[in-house]
Parts: structure tokens; C-alpha cells; sequence
């Protein structure tokens, strides 16, 4: 394909590309709808100041300095309790357009307020993708209540809305960024390379989400190149920081993709909360659930507990 003609069909790859990915976060929202039928009451809110709840934070630890024999063998880590992980899309307003399912991704921007500030009331703490896997590997000490709160695709609106509101909080987030979208503007705005730097440079955590939203379980040994290894080296050479995280599109992920990632130097690898986590590969195979638009507070706060026990 000449760049010329490229320029022009990328987008629509990524609109039909972004519509599956939606497609799958839709039944997770299924699979959680039940989870809201059994909600029992919400936690009682207790205020806690961000600069309290920085002071509480366990210190980061490099995963680089952690030496090879200390690393805890599979059933270890699967036998570990999970750290509730979750994934938020798009922060804003419905529109008129967004249909009934497009909108259980679609955080509008009160309900993603409300709902961080119920993890803040009810006394969680973020942690970097770094800190769980220090804890997966070694049994790492984590803050009380921990929680990892990560967003997918490198939405515009992660950057100047979602970020600042987790750092009111004393939060920190993980961003997993599509390359092929880097400045992109149109119907949807996504991060340019300033602003995913900015993020990096304020201890937020830059992941891999591929180059263009490819299925992994569909790469061939060329995909591996322009899928994995070429994004990595251009988060990389924006962040000034190695990326060692990655998040599957549309959670799909297969053992063999996991091996790959592995042989890549990834150290995690996040999926979606409906498959069991990969026998030999755990942390390349990690739960996440997404955050639904439809979801209060208390329903958040709910799904927590019932997803990662
Ligand atoms: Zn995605």
C-alpha cells in the first residue's frame, strides 16, 4: 500500500477495529450485569486526604532489580489473591448516536468522578502495573486495599480528563496506547506524543496496546514486528522509559501469545475478566474488568469484590 492511500484507509481500520473492540467490552458487560443483581450495600465513605493516602503507598520497586531466583513458579502467583484491575475506554458525555451497548464503555464524565472518588472514600490505593508485578513475583508488600486502574487506546480525554482526576485523589493510572492513533483527531481524539510523555513524566505508567488493534491470536511472525516490537520501541523513544506492559485488544489472548510477549521482555500482559489466567504465564495473562458507564458508585464498588476474590 502506498502512503498515500494508507493515510486515507487507516482510520476506517481503526473505526471497524475499535467497533469489535467494543463488541467484546460488551460482554463483559453482560457477564457484570449479573454481578449488579446480587449488589449489596455500598461501603460507608470515609474521607481521606490524597496527600494522606501518597503517604501510605508502598515504594515503588524496578522489577529489573529483582533477581531471577526470587521469582515466585506459576502456582504461586495464580494461588496469590488478585488486586482488583480496572479498565476504563472513553471518558464523556453520551451522544445522541452512541447506541445502548457503545455506552456501557463510555464513561460520562460524572459517573467516572463519582466512581473514583468512591475508591478514594472508601480507602483504596492505586498501584503501577511495576508494584503488582513485584508483589506477584516476590509477595512484595502492597498498600492497603490496593487497586490498579488502567485505561485502553489513548483516548484524548485520558489525558486531560482522567489523569487529573486520579491525581486529586493521589492516584496513579496505566495507559495502554494503540500507536497507530498517536494525534489522531476526528469523531475521536486521541493522545499525541507530548501528552502521553506528560503522562509518563508524572509517574503514570505507558503500556503497549499494539500498533492498530489487531486480534493477537491471529499474528503472523511479521505481525509480531509491527504489532509488538515497533510500538514498544515508540512508546519507548516518547516516554524515555521501557515499557514492559501490555494490554490484549479486545482482551483476546492465546498461551502462545503470552510466550511471545515473554520472549519480548514483557512482564505483564492484561486481558479481560472473563478467561481463567494462562497456567504457565500468569502475569502475561492478568484480569481486568471494565468499568461500565451504567455503573454507580456503590455497583463499582460491588463488582470489586465479586470479581476478584
Ligand atoms: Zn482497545
Amino acid at each position: 500500500m502506498n502512503k498515500k492511500v494508507h493515510r486515507i484507509v487507516l482510520p476506517l481500520l481503526i473505526s471497524t477495529f475499535t467497533a469489535v473492540a467494543f463488541t467484546s467490552c460488551n460482554q463483559q458487560q453482560n457477564s457484570s450485569s449479573t454481578l449488579n443483581a446480587s449488589a449489596a450495600s455500598a461501603e460507608t465513605p470515609k474521607e481521606k486526604p490524597a496527600a494522606e493516602s501518597a503517604k501510605t503507598a508502598a515504594p515503588e520497586t524496578d522489577p529489573k532489580t529483582i533477581p531471577a531466583d526470587k521469582i515466585a513458579d506459576a502456582p504461586t502467583i495464580i494461588a496469590r489473591k488478585q488486586v482488583p484491575i480496572l479498565c476504563y475506554h472513553q471518558i464523556r458525555d453520551w451522544r445522541p448516536k452512541d447506541s445502548e451497548n457503545a455506552r456501557s464503555y463510555i464513561m460520562p464524565i460524572q459517573v467516572f468522578k463519582d466512581q473514583i472518588k468512591m475508591l478514594a472514600d472508601s480507602g483504596y490505593h492505586s498501584i503501577s502495573p511495576d508494584q503488582l508485578y513485584a508483589y506477584l513475583t516476590t509477595g512484595a508488600a502492597l498498600p492497603e486495599k490496593p487497586v490498579l486502574i488502567t485505561f485502553d487506546d489513548g483516548d484524548e480525554e485520558q489525558h486531560t480528563l482522567a489523569a487529573p482526576e486520579l491525581e486529586k485523589h493521589g492516584f496513579k493510572g496505566a495507559f495502554f496506547i494503540m500507536t497507530a492513533s498517536i494525534g489522531r483527531r476526528g469523531y475521536q481524539h486521541y493522545m499525541d506524543k507530548q501528552q502521553i510523555k506528560d503522562l509518563a513524566d508524572r509517574g503514570h505508567t505507558i503500556g503497549c496496546h499494539t500498533w492498530d488493534h489487531h486480534n493477537v491470536k491471529k499474528y503472523t511472525a511479521a505481525d509480531w514486528v509491527t504489532q509488538i516490537e515497533q510500538p514498544t520501541k515508540k512508546l519507548e523513544e516518547i516516554t524515555g522509559k521501557p515499557v514492559r506492559h501490555f494490554a490484549y485488544p479486545f482482551g483476546l489472548w492465546n498461551h502462545e501469545a503470552t510466550v511471545e510477549l515473554k520472549k519480548r521482555g514483557y512482564l505483564g500482559a492484561y486481558q479481560l475478566a472473563e478467561k481463567k489466567r494462562d497456567e504457565e504465564n500468569p502475569l502475561l495473562s492478568i484480569r481486568r474488568i471494565i468499568a461500565s458507564g451504567y455503573w454507580s458508585p456503590k455497583t463499582l464498588s460491588n463488582n470489586i469484590k465479586n470479581s476478584f476474590r
